[in-house]
């Protein structure tokens, strides 16, 4: 039964570029972040032009979903007349708010906007509800908390102030406190605070004695090596309705370098997590089921985080740097043929005839198929094969009539 009183987080989901927010909003954003191409910190990504932001904003308007651009990077004494060009350049895109660390931009953003919804990054760490407050009263409509507080200090934070909380639910965690890693711009010159990281915590490392410089000793984590700063990834979708309990305002999702079958099988498993909460049917079974859902898409050992771990060991005890690969992205939904009144599919990886498709699409549970014909489509000349490769475009009958954004898998 649908209980109306229920407080339901706002779905919050990153776009690393037009194509890949269109999955977002597809799959059951109910709002995106995304980056223009300067103070934003995910400055090596694709990120969006101004005409692009205009796009995604009145594209995301037109179904409903709020959009959110990160001018979070610091910004550095001789930035900040370029920082107002850009301001001034994007000022007249009507952005739902604005993800903000360094307090120049907070105040700069004023002079653009009438009464700007200003929301407080992850970068900035905020811990405590003195901080929550003072934010707010330099005009923060949202606070996006540190990843680094326990679960006890979320809910007596919320008790304590009136303006919204938001959590990061899902992604990478970085090993250091959030805002405050400099491992990367020790390592590689890059400044993780300014969009550049390296993710040298991923990186591989040896022991060297003070002594003997040069000299590297290998030490076993697993059987590839040892990687000390490696962090788990962060999943809460089994704590959800704690959260939303707690009075938590939006649920975010991390990865603007994600590609759009990660966004839509992770969207997808978070907005069904939030239906079944909304519906009062988040059950064992439900969580058990939607966790599956998350292990076939790529990702690293999952961890419930600080901010419900006692032991952080946890944290990094991961297999290696690499990520678990259960299932085998091998296509998407790429329009329509004429000719055979079928969808086209844009191959991602080989797949042959014989082996078992699975397909996702935007709010249905997933369908099995075995493909038993694989028709390639090249200019005029179609025909069969029992191998599709990368960036062929087939018509899979057996797949039948998928929606739009379906993508398509196949287990390991
Ligand atoms: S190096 Fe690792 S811990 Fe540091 S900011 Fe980058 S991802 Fe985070």
């Amino acid at each position: 039964m649908v209980n109306d009183n229920k407080n339901i987080p706002e779905l919050l989901v990153p776009a690393g570029n037009l194509k890949i927010l269109e999955y977002a909003v597809a799959y059951g954003a109910d709002a995106v972040y995304m980056g223009g191409k300067e103070f934003n910190l995910r400055s090596l990504g694709d990120n969006f032009s101004r005409d692009e932001l205009e796009k995604a904003v009145s594209y995301c308007h037109k179904k409903n979903v709020k959009t959110y651009i990160t001018l979070n990077s610091i910004i550095f004494e001789n930035e900040i007349k370029k920082l107002i060009e850009y301001l001034n350049t994007i000022s007249n895109i009507q952005f739902d708010g604005f993800i903000i660390s360094d307090p120049a931009v907070l105040k700069l953003l004023n002079n653009f906007y009438k009464k700007p919804n200003i929301h407080i990054s992850t970068q900035v760490n905020v811990t405590n509800s003195m901080s929550v407050n003072l934010y707010k009263e330099l005009g923060a409509k949202r606070i996006n908390i540190a990843r680094e507080i326990k679960f006890n200090d979320l809910k007596e934070i919320i008790k304590k102030t009136d303006i919204e909380i938001e959590i990061f639910v899902h992604g990478a965690l970085c090993i250091s406190y959030s805002g405050r890693c400099m491992l990367s711009k020790y390592m590689a010159g890059r400044d993780a605070n300014r969009g550049e990281c390296a993710h040298s915590c991923r990186w591989k490392y040896y022991l060297m004695e003070e002594e003997r410089p040069n000299l590297f000793f290998n030490i076993i984590q697993d059987n590839k090596g040892t990687f000390i700063y490696n962090s788990r990834d962060l999943c809460l979708l089994d704590k959800l309705d704690l959260l939303a309990d707690a009075g938590v305002s939006a649920f975010k999702i991390e990865g603007r370098m994600k590609t759009e079958s990660y966004i839509a099988q992770t969207v997808w498993a978070y907005r069904k997590a939030l239906d079944y909460i909304k519906n009062d049917e988040f059950d064992k079974d439900k969580k058990a089921f939607l966790m599956n859902e998350l292990n076939k898409c790529s990702h690293r050992n999952y961890t419930s985080g600080f901010m419900f771990l006692n032991n952080y060991k946890e944290l990094e005890d991961n297999e290696g740097v690499g990520y678990i690969k259960n299932y085998r992205f091998v296509g998407l939904y790429n329009g329509k043929s004429e000719k055979y009144g079928l969808p086209l599919v844009l191959v991602k990886n080989q797949f042959k005839t014989g082996e078992n498709i699975e397909i996702l699409e935007p709010q249905k549970l997933p369908k099995e198929v075995r493909i038993r014909e694989i028709i390639i489509i090249k200019n005029n000349t179609d025909f069969t094969s029992g191998t599709a490769n990368p960036n062929d475009t087939v018509v899979l009958r057996d797949v039948g009539d998928i929606n739009p954004y379906a993508i398509l898998r196949i287990k390991e």
